[in-house]
């Protein structure tokens, strides 16, 4: 591993036709974080909070988050990090919180509709999160965002933290910076009214794509039957980055399908500048970058929006190979 990092992690991600494409990568516990240089990531496009916290026997005060927080940015130096709040419910489960005797726990009470359900236990990750930031900036983004009126509210519990970190006299980040997770549909179809309070967006692909296609993201028996890699999956990429690029709101992609290098070569035919991945993927796409021509694949991927196959991976794959990509 350290050798192809060390190979490649000084070659600049940028296509052959001179665009650049910011590589993050994903985290949750700190023997992550040493992976960010070796790997020459551009920052953490995806620190999943709730991972600390399931490793946990009850939840961690303000004291330890802010500590934990502080940690993270610590190590990761000048690189922005976006750090995701809890994320719990759904296949994340919390050997400490119940809640989770549901029908079907991954449309359930979960992620961001108990934080806001509870607001003390977000409060206290976002007044530990405005602590650890101090003197710099701090990215926060809310999983499962459903509807834009939630969002708001959770901006709203943002700024009540930040107002009450000043009134204590506390530094305070210099920037704070809000984005929504693209995870629901649902939101898919209020895309203006998103775009107009959110500073950017992050596509979780993986229970996008579930929610989508309606299939299960950890059932095996589903894992090939339903592509993203198929017309109605490259529509909505191709729409989402249109609409986000015309309000210069940034998206990222940060679900399992950014790490995927016939994927992430999808995912930048149409227009997407910002994957998320596991580190260990970043070599791999970072090749697939550089290899790439963008403005025939961005023609491409128009064209096998308009097909009729159940997937395009194949031909995406034959395009690819025709050109050592
Ligand atoms: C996703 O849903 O794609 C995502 C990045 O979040 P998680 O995998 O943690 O649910
Ligand atoms: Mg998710």
């Amino acid at each position: 591993r350290s050798a192809l990092y060390a190979e490649t992690r000084d070659l600049p991600p940028v296509t052959r036709d001179g665009t650049r494409i910011n590589l993050f990568m994903n985290a949750g516990l700190l023997v992550d974080l040493p992976q960010l240089a070796e790997s020459g990531a551009d920052g953490i496009g995806l620190y999943r909070t709730e991972v600390p916290f399931m490793v946990r026997r009850e939840f961690p005060d303000v004291a330890a988050q802010t500590r934990l927080y502080g940690r993270v940015l610590e190590q990761t130096g000048d690189k922005p990090v976006v750090f995701r709040t809890l994320d719990v419910g759904g296949d994340k489960a919390l050997p400490y919180w119940r809640g989770n005797d549901e029908e079907n726990p991954a449309m359930g009470w979960r992620a961001l509709r108990i934080g806001l359900d509870r607001p003390v236990i977000l409060r206290q990750q976002l007044r530990a999160l405005i602590r650890a930031a101090a003197g710099r900036e701090l990215r926060v983004m809310f999983p499962m965002v459903t509807a834009v009126a939630e969002l708001e509210r959770a901006r709203d519990l943002v700024e009540l933290e930040r107002a009450r970190a000043q009134s204590l006299g506390e530094d305070l980040p210099s920037t704070i910076r809000v984005g929504a997770m693209m995870e629901v549909p649902a939101l898919l179809w209020q895309l203006p009214q998103l775009l107009a309070v959110t500073d950017f967006i992050a596509v979780g692909s993986n229970d996008l794509f579930q929610y989508v296609f309606a299939s299960d993201r950890g059932n095996p028996r589903l894992a090939r039957r339903y592509d993203p890699l198929s017309p109605p999956g490259l529509r909505l990429l191709l729409s989402l980055a249109d609409e986000a690029r015309k309000a210069g709101v940034d998206v990222s992609v940060c679900g399992e399908m950014a790490g995927q290098p016939l994927d992430a070569l999808a995912l930048i035919g149409c227009g997407l500048r910002n994957l998320s991945m596991a580190p260990r993927a970043v070599p791999a796409v970072r090749a697939t970058v550089r290899s790439v021509d963008l403005p025939p694949l961005a023609r491409l991927m128009r064209e096998l929006a308009e097909a009729r196959d159940h997937s395009v991976r194949e031909r995406l794959r034959g395009y690819a190979r025709d050109r050592g990509i």
